[in-house]
């Protein structure tokens, strides 16, 4: 595989911090319903309510947030080989904005929740392959949830990354789990080798 482009998730991914999904999924009520499409489907005071209670618990969330270690590595890498990073991420623009600015980052393409593209829908996606010129299997995607996966599998991009200190979570998932960044940047290397 020559790989053309890179997809980041932004929370829990490039960023780390510690959203309680479970906990604001039983406040917001949204049963099994993800989050998003549930508030989209409200209407009046209680959606105005239930979106300022997302919000608050976003708010809280990037302000606390810190910048994963070996994050500026790996762009650094993509850069410099000519590949393209792309971030798609279901908070809003103006909490992006906040950390790629905090950090100092930049993608070439970035996708927020604005964009009415949500995971674990595969369209947010296939709307990166899009802007970019690319094709699903010119790419990877690096996340953190089932949520990333999902989506990558809904886009038809089969190479999926995933970072997270408990690989036994994803036992059955068509995935590479990796402790951190830099084993990450490591693997990717190997295949650029080749
Ligand atoms: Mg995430």
């Amino acid at each position: 595989m020559k790989i053309k482009g890179v997809i980041f998730d932004l929370d829990g991914t490039v960023v780390e911090n510690s959203y309680d999904w479970l906990r604001i999924r039983e406040e917001l009520g949204t049963g099994a319903t993800s989050i998003l499409t549930y508030l989209d489907s409200l209407e009046g005071p209680e959606r105005s309510r239930k979106w300022s209670v997302l919000e608050t618990h976003e708010a809280e969330q990037t302000e606390t947030s810190v910048l994963r270690g070996g994050v500026r590595g790996l762009l650094g890498l993509l850069r410099e080989r000519g590949i393209a990073a792309a971030l798609v991420t279901n908070n809003s623009r103006k909490n992006t904005d906040f950390l790629l600015n905090k950090f100092g980052l930049a993608f070439d393409c970035v996708i927020t929740r604005e964009s009415g593209l949500w995971k674990p829908s595969g369209a947010p996606f296939l709307e990166v392959l899009k802007r970019l010129g690319l094709e699903p299997g010119d790419c990877c995607v690096v996340g953190d949830t089932s949520f990333d996966v999902l989506a990558a599998i809904d886009a038809g991009i089969g190479v999926i990354f995933l970072l997270s200190g408990e690989p036994e979570k994803f036992a059955g998932f068509p995935v590479e789990v990796f402790p951190d960044m830099a084993f990450l940047k490591e693997y990717l290397e190997s295949l650029l080798a080749v």
